[in-house]
């Protein structure tokens, strides 16, 4: 009888543990550095949502937009802020930026205001909790530029977008209760700060620019990877313009030779899911 106890006290846990397991954060790339997250909790956020990146198949992938309660962006550039505003009159959707970048995207190209209080304005060290999505998210340095091209400047010459600058660039590092915690470096080089992440969080999951040109190569991604130390990498903000050279091969390569820190890499399509 108590071998009989025992065996049902082992299924028990096992169907508890199972149960657990089951909620997953789901994470879609939609190519260049656009992401959308799927808590355990039904939450919705999107990273840089350029959904009409050209290397995304899915040329529905906006109509296809239900819940969002979230948009991250990283920095100004075009195919980081994307198509963010279009999304955000569509869900409702919150948006997190560094302050300066959100103030230019509700002055100047329409973010609507309600969606984009001070309440998610942040800058490079704070924290910010998204209850809606049962997740907070760290705002992170990055080495790059955060100009806005929005078409209300005048053109800077024939077929060239006038720019405001628009606050710093960053990174996110994003805690999931009951999920992964997720490190989207934005655009950047390597910089020796990034030792500063892992003294700070346990990286599940970074998402990783290797492109190159105007931010990391492979090479250089390599060395950030090593520096953060996170369970596993996958490479983005690469082939969607033939400047944006590094691939993921080449990555995997120069993570080999950091230690075989190239079995971390997982290698996602645009238009592709994956489960954490
Ligand atoms: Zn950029």
């Amino acid at each position: 009888m108590s071998q009989l106890k025992s065996l049902l006290l082992a299924l028990a846990v096992f169907a508890a543990t199972t149960a657990v397991a089951q909620a997953t954060t789901k994470i879609h790339w939609y190519g260049q550095a656009a992401f959308r997250i799927e808590t355990p909790s039904g939450g919705v956020i999107l990273i840089d949502p350029w959904l009409t990146v050209p290397t995304n198949p899915d040329k529905e992938s906006i109509a296809k937009l239900g819940r969002v309660d979230y948009i991250l962006i990283t920095h100004g550039h075009q195919d980081h802020v994307g198509n963010a505003v279009e999304i955000a009159k569509k869900t409702g959707a919150v948006l997190v930026a560094p302050y300066g970048l959100q103030f230019n995207l509700k002055s100047m190209v329409g973010y609507p205001e309600q969606q984009a209080t001070i309440a998610t304005g942040g800058n490079v060290g704070g924290t910010i909790n998204l209850p809606k999505a049962g997740a907070k998210v760290t705002f992170t340095t990055a080495v790059h530029g955060s100009e806005l091209t929005p078409p209300t400047i005048p053109p800077a010459a024939p077929g060239q977008p006038g720019a405001v600058a628009s606050g710093n660039p960053v990174g996110y590092v994003l805690q999931i209760d009951g999920g992964p915690t997720i490190y989207h470096t934005g655009d950047t080089d390597v910089f020796t700060d990034m030792k500063l992440i892992p003294e700070f969080f346990k990286i599940d999951l970074m998402l990783c620019a290797i492109g190159g040109h105007f931010g990391m190569d492979p090479v250089r991604a390599a060395q950030a990877v090593e520096w953060v130390n996170p369970k596993a990498v996958v490479p983005m903000h690469f082939g969607t313009y033939p400047i944006l050279a590094g691939t993921p091969a080449q990555f995997k390569a120069a993570l080999d030779k950091r230690g075989g820190l190239g079995s971390r890499m997982i290698e996602m399509k645009p238009g592709e899911d994956r489960s954490f």
